[in-house]
C-alpha cells in the first residue's frame, strides 16, 4: 500500500485535476490510496464564508457562490457535457453547504461553525478528481475520510483518537483498499458525536501521514509544487538548495520551525513506523525529490525558515517578584486553552517572552485573561521571526563566539518587511 497527497496547489485547476490522473497512471499503478485537499485557495474562502455567517452579515451567500463558480469553472472544463459522471454529485455538495448556512441554530460556536462548513473544500474536490477519474475510465473508490479519522471535538485543531481509527481503517477500509483506487479527503475527520472535525490549517500531509500510519504503507508521498524539500522557501530565499536525503529529526524541526512545505505533525506517526516519506514536485513527478527517513543524511547546508506575521509577547509581574514556576504554569495552561501556538520563549528574573503566530486575534483573549491575573502584557506586532537550523554548517567557526544554544539554531526577530533585526532570543 502507498500514499499519495495532493495539496491545493496542485488541484488549482482543471489541467492540475488532469495531471493528478496522469502522475497516478504513471506512478501510482498498484495498492494506492490518494489525499486531495480543497482546491487553490477554497479553504480562505471558506472562512469568508465561516465569518459572513458567524456575523450575520448578510453576505454569506455572496461569498458562498464565489466558491461555487470557481468550482463550476473548473466543471466545465473537465466535463464538457454536463450531468455526466456525478456532477450531480458535486451540486449536491453545494445545496448541502447552502442549506447549512442558511440554517437559523448554528451561530454560538464559531469554532464548530467552522469546521461544518470547511470540511466541504475537501468534499467538493475529492468528487471532482474522482469523477473526472471515472470519465477517463480510471476505477476507484470515493470515500469520505470522515468515516475512518475519528478524533475528539476540539474543532479547529481536532486530536485524533488513535485507536478507534486504527479499528475502523483495519476493519473497514484496508478490505476495500486492497481492491480499489482510493479517492478521499485531507484535513477533515468525525468527532465524538457526529459532527465533522478539522485537523488545522493545512492538515493535509497529517491526514496522509494518519493513513500511511495505520494502514501500514511502504511510503507516503507528497506532490508539491516546488522540487522538494529545500534548504528554504525557494519562493522567498535565491539561494536554497534541494534537500534529496533528510533525517526524520531534522524535518520535524525545519517543520515546528515554519517550512511550511511540510505540516509539522506529519513526521511523528511516519517515524513511528519508519515509513519513508516522499516530497515530489507534481510539475516534474520523474524527478527524485527528497526522502525523508532514518537514514536520511546529515545535514550538509544551514537551512533558513521564514516567519512572518509574528508577534511578541512579553509577560511581567507588577511588583518586581520572581516570573517563577506558578505563573508559567499559568501561562501554558492558558496558551493551551485559547489555541496560542509558541514559536520561541525565554525567560529572565521579572519577564517571560514569548513569539506567537497572529493568528485570528487569539492573544486578545488571552492578554485578558494574564491581565485578570495581576500580570502586566505587553504585544509587539508586524514582527517576522527568522530561524537558521544548523548554521555551524555555513557559518564555521559561529559556535565559537556565540552561546553554546546558539550552536543549533539561531532565531532573529525583525521588524516586518524592514529587515531591521529588533531582537535576538535563544531558541
Ligand atoms: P500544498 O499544495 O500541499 O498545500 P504548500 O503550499 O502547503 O503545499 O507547500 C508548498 C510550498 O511550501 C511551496 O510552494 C513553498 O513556497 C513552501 N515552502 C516553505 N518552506 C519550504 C522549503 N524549505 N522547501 C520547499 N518549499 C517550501
Ligand atoms: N484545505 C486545508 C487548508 O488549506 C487543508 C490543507 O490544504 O492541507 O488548510
Ligand atoms: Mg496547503
Amino acid at each position: 500500500m502507498r500514499i499519495f497527497k495532493f495539496g491545493g496547489a496542485s488541484v488549482k485547476d482543471a489541467d492540475g485535476v488532469k495531471n493528478i490522473a496522469s502522475v497516478i497512471r504513471q506512478y501510482g499503478q498498484g495498492d494506492l490510496l490518494v489525499v486531495v485537499s480543497a482546491m487553490g485557495k477554497t479553504t480562505n474562502a471558506l472562512e469568508e464564508v465561516v465569518h459572513h455567517c458567524f456575523h450575520q452579515t448578510g453576505k454569506a451567500q455572496e461569498a458562498l457562490s464565489r466558491v461555487f463558480e470557481y468550482h463550476n469553472s473548473i466543471l466545465r472544463e473537465l466535463f464538457p457535457s454536463d450531468d455526466l459522471y456525478g456532477v450531480n454529485d458535486i451540486k449536491n455538495l453545494y445545496l448541502e453547504l447552502e442549506c447549512f448556512v442558511d440554517s437559523p441554530n448554528i451561530l454560538d460556536d464559531y469554532d464548530y461553525l467552522y469546521d461544518q462548513v470547511i470540511g466541504y473544500g475537501e468534499l467538493m474536490s475529492t468528487k471532482i478528481v474522482s469523477n473526472y477519474l471515472l470519465s477517463q475510465q480510471f476505477g476507484n473508490q470515493w470515500l469520505d475520510a470522515r468515516n475512518f479519522i475519528i478524533t475528539d471535538s476540539r474543532y479547529r485543531d481536532a486530536r485524533v483518537d488513535w485507536q478507534a481509527t486504527e479499528r475502523l481503517i483495519s476493519k473497514r477500509l484496508l478490505p476495500i483498499a486492497k481492491k480499489n483506487l482510493i479517492i478521499t479527503q485531507g484535513f477533515i475527520g468525525r468527532g465524538n458525536t457526529g459532527e465533522t472535525t478539522t485537523l488545522g490549517r493545512e492538515g493535509s500531509d497529517y491526514s496522509a501521514a494518519i493513513f500511511g500510519s495505520l494502514m501500514g504503507a511502504e511510503s507516503i508521498t507528497i506532490w508539491k509544487d516546488v522540487a522538494g524539500v529545500m534548504s528554504a522557501d525557494p519562493r522567498k530565499f535565491d539561494d536554497a538548495v534541494l534537500l534529496n536525503e533528510l533525517r526524520y529529526s531534522d524535518a520535524i524541526e525545519l517543520a515546528y520551525y515554519g517550512a511550511s512545505v511540510i505540516h509539522p505533525k506529519t513526521i511523528q506517526p511516519l517515524q513511528q513506523r519508519g515509513i519513508p516519506l516522499f516530497v515530489k514536485s507534481f510539475i516534474n513527478p520523474s524527478a527524485a525529490g527528497t526522502c525523508v527517513s532514518s537514514a536520511g543524511k546529515t545535514l550538509e547546508s544551514a537551512c533558513k525558515i521564514h516567519k512572518s506575521n509574528q508577534l511578541l509577547v512579553e509577560i511581567s509581574t507588577q511588583d518586581f517578584t520572581f516570573i517563577a514556576e506558578d505563573h508559567l504554569k499559568e501561562i501554558f495552561t492558558a496558551m493551551a486553552e485559547y489555541k496560542v501556538r509558541v514559536n520561541l520563549m525565554q525567560n529572565s528574573a521579572i519577564q517571560f517572552r514569548c513569539v506567537i503566530d497572529n493568528k485570528e486575534n487569539r492573544h486578545e483573549p488571552l492578554e485578558r485573561y494574564l491581565e485578570s491575573l495581576g500580570l502586566k502584557v505587553e504585544i509587539t506586532g508586524d514582527l517576522e521571526l527568522l530561524s537558521v537550523y544548523h548554521p555551524q554548517n555555513s557559518l564555521g567557526a559561529v559556535g565559537e563566539v556565540l552561546p553554546e544554544g546558539w550552536k543549533n539554531t539561531q532565531r532573529i526577530l525583525l521588524q516586518q518587511n524592514s529587515g531591521t533585526a529588533t531582537h535576538f532570543l535563544l531558541g
